[in-house]
C-alpha cells in the first residue's frame, strides 16, 4: 500500500499544511534534546550552569547558562530535515511551521512562516520597556546584556510555567485548527500547549503524521507514525509523498 493510500489524501499545493517541530529535529545538527537519551542534562556543565539560572532571568548566572547553549548552537548547522521543511513551505500555498525550538535553525534553513512558541535564544527581552532585541554575537560583550533603557535583558525564551506570547499562540492554534495535513516531528508531545495542536488538527479531520525514532504520548492518535530520525525519515517521506512510491 502506498503512503497516499495509507493516508487517504492527494497531496497538492492547495492542501493546508502545518509542521510542529521539537528538539528532536535539531538532534542531527548536534543540539541536544531535553528528555531521555542524548539529552542536555547528560552534560555535567549544562546541569551545573542550569542550576544557577532562574528568576528573574536577567542575571549574569542565567546568561552564563544561555551563553553556553548559544555557543554550542553557534557551531551547529541546519540539517536536511530543516531544509526539507523550507522546501515544503515553497511547495504548499499555505504552510505554517510551529516550533518549540529556540535554536533558530529553521530560519537558517530558509523557512519563513515560523511560529516560535518558546521564543529564540538569539534574542533578549527587556522586562522593563518590553523591547525584544537580536543578540546574534557570542560571546556577548557583557553578561547580562543591557537594553537601551539601561535595564538588564533576559533571554527571549519561555521558561517552564511562563505564558506563551498570545499572538503567536493564537496564530498557531488557528493554523492547527485549519490544517489538512499536519506533521509532528521530533517532539515528545508532553509540553502543552504544543502537544494539543496535533489533536486540534485531528478535530479538523487532518491527516497527522509523526516522525520520531521513539513512540510518544501522541503516537496513539496519529494517522501515521514513522519510526526514524528526522534527518533521514522526513526527506524520504517527503519524496515518497510527492512521487507516491509504494512503501508496503
Ligand atoms: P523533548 O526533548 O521532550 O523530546 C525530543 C523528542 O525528539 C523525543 O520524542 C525523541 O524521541 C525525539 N528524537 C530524538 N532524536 C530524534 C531525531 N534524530 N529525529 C527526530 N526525533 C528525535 O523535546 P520537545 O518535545 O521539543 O520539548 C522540549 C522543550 O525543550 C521544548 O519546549 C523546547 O523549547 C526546549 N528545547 C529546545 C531545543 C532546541 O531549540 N533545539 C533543545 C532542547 C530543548
Amino acid at each position: 500500500m502506498s503512503i497516499l493510500e495509507k493516508l487517504g489524501i492527494t497531496v497538492n499545493p492547495k492542501l493546508r499544511a502545518v509542521a510542529l517541530t521539537g528538539a528532536g529535529i535539531s538532534m542531527e545538527s548536534g543540539v541536544p534534546i531535553f528528555r531521555g537519551r542524548g539529552s542536555i542534562w547528560e552534560i555535567p556543565e549544562a546541569r551545573r550552569l542550569a542550576s544557577r539560572a532562574g528568576p528573574p532571568w536577567n542575571t549574569k548566572e542565567t546568561w552564563e547558562f544561555y551563553e553556553w547553549r548559544r555557543k554550542l548552537v553557534s557551531q551547529c548547522k541546519p540539517n536536511v530535515a530543516h531544509y526539507t521543511l523550507a522546501e515544503m513551505e515553497g511547495y504548499f500555498e499555505n504552510f505554517w511551521l510551529i516550533t518549540q525550538n529556540v535554536d533558530g535553525l529553521h530560519k537558517k534553513a530558509g523557512s519563513k512562516n515560523i511560529l516560535e512558541l518558546h521564543g529564540n535564544m538569539w534574542k533578549g527581552r527587556c522586562t522593563k520597556c518590553g523591547r525584544v532585541v537580536e543578540l546574534l554575537e557570542t560571546p556577548l560583550a557583557s553578561l547580562p546584556p543591557y537594553c537601551v533603557c539601561d535595564y538588564a535583558l533576559r533571554p527571549h525564551v519561555v521558561q517552564f510555567g511562563e505564558p506563551i506570547d498570545r499572538e503567536t499562540l493564537s496564530q498557531a492554534f488557528t493554523a492547527a485548527r485549519q490544517s489538512e495535513l499536519f506533521f509532528v516531528i521530533g517532539t515528545s508531545g508532553v509540553v502543552s500547549p504544543a502537544s494539543q495542536m496535533p489533536l486540534l488538527a485531528l478535530e479538523n479531520r487532518a491527516k497527522v503524521v509523526e516522525i520520531n525514532p521513539n513512540p510518544t504520548a501522541l503516537t496513539p492518535y496519529m494517522s501515521l507514525s514513522i519510526r526514524g530520525k528526522a534527518a533521514e525519515a522526513l526527506p524520504q517521506f517527503w519524496k515518497e509523498l510527492l512521487t507516491s512510491v509504494d512503501i508496503s
